[in-house]
């Protein structure tokens, strides 16, 4: 150690020695999760003073000429190809024509580089097809979403030995191999790193030759492509018990690639997750022998599994489940906003009813706000990052947005949403909300414990400094940078004490603002926000320390304050982007005030049940002085959103841009037409109200209107009801297909999963149990 020093020996020694005690202690899975991917705008949000020179600068995200060919052609080409109903009802699958065509166009090859024979694109566009066909066919959007996410293809990317990527990158590139990912197991869901699935090390016979293997048992469940995969990627734990590998028995969570094909591998059943039919399914294996270089990476991956999957989750869950939100949020914005116009009740269109104007408004502002998200997401992703927290953001809130939209969209809709049929445009998207909220981290995990839980080490600029200090064996060297991480903390927090104060009681006018005119205070206002979201972040890591991480209502809550920054700030730099319109400027005040009032509401809530109460009234006086001042968008504004989407405007487009609008006469082509018919026909039917006529024949026999006008009138009027016209079958055919749907014997029993654990623990036996 070097020489005496009055500040770390006297005073940082017994706070470390304190600290040692009351900071959260991270688990193996814990810390290689927090140090997968990497911090981006998240940081700006945890120190309390947002550089918002710096997210303006941040480079929009573009297509290039290549990637908007694809959109243009094969992508839209895919969508006249697809009829969900069809696919749904009576094949259960994608039609045999459109697996060839997701193959040879490369849609599962996205993200595989070009020298790998793959289309090589950049994030927002591989975002931009998801979105796209979501709102044609969530089946294909998922099918095509998968082999591009998490699974072999990114693994083996970012991990593969050079022989792996040359083998396997060129073969899921041209669709000769259909991945899955296998990771979740029946004890194991979200607790994922807690599977049974097991490897043992042992020699094996593999094409005729003795070699270095592994003998994998597994029992997995719900995996998406599974049914028809020829490889799965595989998560298991890999154990050593005679030491083939080293000295270590039990060397931690592995991945490797399996073939299907692989005596003992059981693929094919399926699962009907919320009647949807895209392929996913359950698989076992029963003593598959693979060799050792099947594991991705080598033996040099060996146990690093976890990390892997952390580390390819941290960008992936950026891009899929958003681009789907985004699509369903755009979509149903922009049906129910067409719906609401040429639905009419008591002899006026259902949109001017201010209930329903309530709900339009807030699917509006919501469609602008979850698709900024994810444009900026793509943009950082594009630009180099993997930002963990603001994945985990993404995922959970534009899911939970899609429900709230989905939910309204059906409301506004009412009968004709919920009968299905082939002419129902909206069912499927509302059956699919669970499914989005489910994987890829279910939501309410994902609220309570990783965005604040990870954010609060991750991108806080202390924190990990700290905690990674006082796990450093060297006392000494840890001690060291102990002191140096504590007092840069206590300045932060010092600072930003006094900028929550400041600008709380100032109503952050001083906070800085990068822009004039109207956003010029929501720029303000975020800016106090996120320096009273900073002071309170400290002061609840500094009373609770460790036990913040079971204070799952308070963590939750600090989540939605710091995923509403993040929202925010991706509003404001879409408005940036898009040539700052002020006819969208609505829709940004609505998101603003929104978020606002749910940010003091979370402050109030956390303030309420903080369990250290004169600290809780202090940071009260301190950050919300007043009590709870912003009560949400008013009526007037909410109106101003509904009618952008009761009208035809150049921010209705902007806001619904690339939906695929339905074809001949299904039942989103008969709503679009409807639509366009309805406005066109306003001046006539404005005429005739105000001469108290209803009666088309009558007006013209009175000679209120000419024949051609009524001409147009009455086709307005038959477009209406077609489109508000719904699916009703002749009995038989509905019937043959209940007696299809009747349960198969099960071929394969799962109780006999007792077969795999007795296997497992006979593993467990031979190097003394686990
Ligand atoms: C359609 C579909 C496709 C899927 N595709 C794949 C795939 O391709 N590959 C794959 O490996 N997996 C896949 N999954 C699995 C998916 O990732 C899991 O369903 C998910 O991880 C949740 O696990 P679970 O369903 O067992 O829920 P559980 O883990 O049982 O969770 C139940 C509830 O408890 C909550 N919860 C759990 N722990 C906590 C906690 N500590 N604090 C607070 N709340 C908690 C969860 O949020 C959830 O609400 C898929 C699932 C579905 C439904």
């Amino acid at each position: 150690m070097s020489a005496f020093s009055f500040r770390r020996d006297l005073i940082s020694k017994p706070i470390f020695r304190w600290a040692q005690q009351v900071l959260p202690t991270l688990s193996d899975t814990e810390r290689e999760a927090i140090e997968a991917g990497d911090v981006w705008w998240d940081a700006d949000l945890f120190s309390g003073n947002p550089d918002w020179g710096k997210l303006l600068a941040v480079p929009p995200a573009t297509l290039s000429p290549e990637e908007q060919a694809f959109l243009d052609g094969p992508v839209d080409a895919l969508c006249r190809m697809l009829d969900e109903w069809r696919i749904t009802w009576d094949l259960r699958d994608l039609p045999g024509e459109v697996w060839d065509f997701l193959k040879r166009n490369k849609f599962f090859a996205m993200i595989i580089p070009k020298t790998y024979g793959g289309l090589g694109f950049s994030a927002y566009a591989h975002s931009e097809v998801i979105r796209k066909l979501s709102t044609r066919s969530l089946t294909a959007a998922v099918t095509a979403m998968v082999p591009n996410s998490l699974g072999p293809g990114e693994l083996l990317l970012h991990f593969g030995t050079k022989a792996q990527q040359d083998y396997w990158l060129p073969r899921l590139a041209e669709g000769r191999e259909i991945p899955c990912f296998g990771l979740t197991s029946p004890e194991a869901g979200s607790d994922a790193a807690s599977m049974t699935d097991s490897g043992v090390v042992c020699r094996g016979i593999w094409q005729g030759r003795e070699v270095l293997g592994i003998r994998l048992n597994w029992h997995k469940r719900y995996i998406t492509l599974c049914p028809i995969a020829t490889v799965i990627g595989l998560a298991f734990k890999l154990y050593d018990p005679d030491h083939l590998l080293g000295e270590r028995n039990e060397i931690g969570i592995t991945l490797a690639l399996v073939p299907t094909s692989l005596p003992g591998v059981d693929v094919g059943r399926r699962h009907l997750p919320a009647l949807m039919v895209f392929q996913n399914g359950p698989t076992t294996g029963r003593d598959v022998f693979i060799p050792l270089d099947r594991v991705i990476g080598g033996v040099a991956q060996v146990g690093k599994g976890w990390k892997m999957l952390m580390s390819a989750l941290a960008a992936g869950r950026g891009i899929s489940l958003p681009s789907l939100s985004a699509a369903g949020t755009a979509f149903a914005a922009h049906t129910t906003g067409a719906y609401a116009r040429i639905r009419e009740q008591f002899h006026v269109p259902i949109g001017r009813f201010e209930a329903i104007q309530e709900r339009l408004g807030r699917m509006a502002a919501t469609a602008y706000l979850v698709d900024a998200a994810r444009r900026l997401t793509c943009a950082g992703i594009d630009h180099g990052h993997k930002p963990a927290v603001v994945t985990a953001i993404m995922k959970e809130q534009a899911t939970e947005r899609l429900r709230m939209v989905a939910n309204d969209a059906m409301d506004v809709h009412a009968g004709k949403a919920v009968q299905e049929g082939p002419l129902n445009y909206l069912g499927g998207f509302y059956r699919s909300v669970p499914i989005g909220i489910t994987v890829e981290g279910a939501n309410i995990v994902t609220r309570s414990l990783i965005q604040f839980g990870q954010g609060a080490i991750r991108s806080h600029p202390y924190l990990l400094k700290e905690m990674t200090a006082l796990e450093d064996p060297d006392r000494a060297r840890g001690l060291a940078e102990f002191d140096r991480a504590f007092w840069g903390h206590l300045g932060h927090s010092v600072a930003n004490a006094f900028r929550a104060w400041g600008r709380a009681w100032t109503g952050g006018v001083f906070a800085p603002a990068p822009a004039t005119g109207r956003t010029r205070s929501f720029y303000k206002q975020l800016g106090r926000y996120a320096s009273a979201f900073a002071l309170a972040v400290d002061m609840a890591l500094l009373t609770l320390g460790g036990a913040l991480k079971r204070q799952e209502m308070l963590s939750a809550r600090f989540g939605d304050i710091l995923s509403e920054l993040y929202l925010l700030s991706a509003v404001l730099k879409r408005w940036d982007e898009e040539g700052r319109q002020r006819a969208d400027l609505p829709l940004v005040a609505w998101c603003m005030e929104d978020a606002f009032a749910t940010i003091e509401t979370r402050f109030d809530a956390i303030f309420a049940n903080f369990p250290n109460r004169p600290v809780a009234w202090v940071l009260r006086f301190l950050v919300l002085p007043l009590g709870l001042n912003q009560r949400g968008p008013s009526d007037r504004l909410t109106r101003a959103c509904a009618e952008i989407l009761l009208n035809p405007s150049a921010t209705r487009e902007r806001l619904t841009v690339d939906i695929f609008h339905g074809i001949g006469d299904e039942g989103l082509a008969r709503l679009e037409r409807a639509f366009a018919l309805t406005v066109a026909a306003q001046p006539l039917r404005e005429r005739l109200h105000k001469a108290h006529a209803r009666d088309i024949d009558k007006a013209r026999q009175e000679g209120l209107i000419t024949e051609a006008e009524a001409q147009q009138l009455r086709a307005a009027a038959d477009a209406v009801a077609a489109a508000v016209a719904v699916d009703d079958f002749a009995p038989e055919a509905i019937a043959p297909r209940q007696a299809a749907a009747e349960p198969v014997p099960l071929t394969w029993n799962p109780f006999k999963r007792n077969a795999r654990a007795a296997a497992s623990a006979g593993v467990r036996e031979r190097w003394g149990g686990r």
